[in-house]
C-alpha cells in the first residue's frame, strides 16, 4: 500500500481532521479563488502553517511564458519567509479545474519542484513537515510526511563547504540595519 493510500484511510475528509488543520485546509481552499490561473484553468491554494501558529496561503500564478508560472505552494512559503516566519509544520494544498468544478473530486499533490521546496522548508524548521492534500471539496484528504512524498532530499547539506546560513544571515540583517539607518540619517 502506497503511503497515499495508508494516509487516505486516516484522514478521508475535512471533519476528520483536528480543528488546526480543518482550519489550514479551509484557508488553502480559500486561497484557490485568488488564482490567477488563465492557462491550465486549475486554480491551487496552498496554505502552510508555521512554528508560531501563523498561517500563509497564497494561490497559483500562471504567466504566458508558461516556465515562469509560480505554484501555490511556492507562494506561500514564500510567503511564509517574506513574513520572517519561516519555520513551516504543516501545509494544505487544494486544486481543482474551475472549468469543471462539478468535478471537483480529485485531490492534488505537489509537483517535484514544490516538494524540493518543502523539503528545505522542513531542513530549515527541522521538522518532518505533514503534507495535507484535499480535494476542491475537502471531502477527500490525503496527509502525508514531505520525506514520503520525497525520499533521500537534495539539500543544503550536501553543499559541503558552504558558510552556515545562520552566520549569513546575521550578517545580512546587520547590513540591512545600517543601511536603514544610513537612510534615516540622509
Ligand atoms: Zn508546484
Amino acid at each position: 500500500m502506497t503511503p497515499f493510500a495508508r494516509a487516505a484511510q486516516e484522514a478521508a475528509a475535512s471533519h476528520a481532521l483536528d480543528r488546526r488543520d480543518r482550519e489550514l485546509v479551509e484557508m488553502a481552499q480559500e486561497a484557490t479563488a485568488r488564482a490567477y490561473a488563465p492557462y491550465s484553468l486549475f486554480a491551487v491554494g496552498a496554505a502552510v502553517r508555521s512554528n508560531s501558529e501563523a498561517i500563509y496561503a497564497a494561490a497559483n500564478l500562471e504567466n504566458a511564458s508558461f516556465g515562469l508560472t509560480i505554484c501555490a505552494e511556492a507562494a506561500a512559503l514564500s510567503l511564509a519567509n517574506s513574513m520572517g516566519d519561516p519555520e513551516i509544520e504543516a501545509i494544505a494544498v487544494v486544486g481543482f479545474d474551475f472549468t469543471r468544478s462539478a468535478d471537483a473530486s480529485g485531490i492534488v499533490a505537489p509537483c517535484g519542484s514544490c516538494r524540493q521546496l518543502i523539503a528545505e522548508a522542513a531542513q530549515r524548521a527541522n521538522c518532518n513537515v505533514r503534507v495535507i492534500c484535499c480535494n476542491a471539496r475537502l471531502d477527500s484528504i490525503v496527509i502525508s510526511t514531505i520525506t514520503e512524498l520525497l525520499p533521500n532530499a537534495f539539500g543544503s547539506e550536501t553543499l559541503l563547504g558552504r558558510p552556515q546560513w545562520a552566520e549569513l544571515h546575521r550578517e545580512l540583517r546587520a547590513s540591512v540595519e545600517r543601511l536603514i539607518a544610513t537612510r534615516k540619517t540622509q
